[in-house]
């Protein structure tokens, strides 16, 4: 922490990198799991960039925090990570998405959604168990649920991961491989998962027409992503002329600004009559 000339200490998110502030995001965070109105579900379209029909949504979690208003998942899931409580975490958001697309389906609407699985998830031994009780209970087919997982999560314990994937996938569960390009994964790796969709990192989609290292990976993750069997969804599209340019590309997918923020679960209706009219 910085001080003021005064002696003050003035506040800064940095702050929030202290042993000491983590360990009170954290006790704050556990009170948060136990409270009903803490922590949401924000849903993403992705969209096809076909027909701009509607592929599916991304859940991403939203803390509203008492006392310190909205913290951002890029602040407390990384120290979430760092201890068993990403595991309660993730059951957490799975129980939300699955009751909302349970609520669509009871709307007549089949809307598949996506959760972001964390590193420590796939060393979970009781998640396959877990994810299988949630989807029974909410009486949600296993087909409408993918789960995203890094490529440095898959690479940590290669072989554990592969058998924790395979385990969801043999229940029906679709898998994502998120961030694309972040990471390192070897063509050989990805091969032998069984994943059906590649999201290639927003830092590179969004500078892919400034910068050529940037376009290159983008267009090699997509020809990549269509040699292995995938669709290739771009994350991070933010205007027209990114989504022209990566419809020109084959890209399959799109999520982004440029079709909608995450928004909470009931504006989802209102979205897709827009799309429609
Ligand atoms: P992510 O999985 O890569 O999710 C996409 C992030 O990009 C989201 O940030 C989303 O709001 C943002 N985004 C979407 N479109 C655009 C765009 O056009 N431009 C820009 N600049 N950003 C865009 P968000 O919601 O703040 O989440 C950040 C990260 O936190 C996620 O990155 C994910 O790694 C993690 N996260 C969020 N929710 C969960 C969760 O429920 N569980 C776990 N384990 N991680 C989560
Ligand atoms: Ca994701
Ligand atoms: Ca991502
Ligand atoms: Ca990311």
């Amino acid at each position: 922490a910085k001080e003021a000339k005064s002696g003050v200490t003035l506040y800064r998110p940095s702050m929030h990198t202290d042993d000491s502030s983590r360990l009170l995001l954290l006790g704050d965070l556990r009170r948060a799991l136990d409270a009903t109105d803490q922590l949401t579900l924000h849903y993403q379209p992705k969209v096809r960039l076909s027909d701009g029909g509607l592929h599916g949504v991304e859940a991403l979690v939203r803390w509203q925090h008492p006392t310190r208003g909205p913290i951002s998942p890029a602040e407390f899931i990384p120290v979430a990570e760092n201890t068993g409580l990403i595991n309660r975490l993730t059951l957490y958001v799975l129980r939300l998405a699955l009751q909302q697309v349970r609520g669509w389906l009871d709307g007549g609407l089949a809307i598949p959604v996506a959760v972001n699985l964390s590193p420590r998830c796939l060393l979970d031994s009781e998640l396959v168990r877990h994810v299988t009780g949630l989807l029974r209970e909410h009486g949600v087919p296993a087909r409408l649920l993918r789960l995203e997982v890094t490529e440095s999560a898959v690479m940590a314990n290669p072989a554990q991961a592969t058998a924790t994937l395979t385990e969801l996938h043999d229940l029906g569960i679709h898998l994502s491989i998120d961030d694309y390009g972040t990471g390192y994964s070897s063509m050989a790796y990805l091969k032998q998962l069984p994943v059906d969709e590649l999201k290639v990192d927003r830092t590179f989609v969004q500078h892919m027409d400034t910068d050529q290292d940037d376009a290159i990976l983008v267009r090699g993750a997509i020809e990549l992503g269509h040699n292995l069997g995938m669709t290739v969804v771009a994350e991070g599209v933010e205007g027209t002329a990114h989504a022209a340019a990566l419809r020109s590309l084959g890209c399959d997918i799109a999520q982004g600004y440029h079709y909608a923020r995450p928004m909470p679960g009931p504006d989802l209706d209102r979205w897709l009559q827009e799309q429609r009219a």
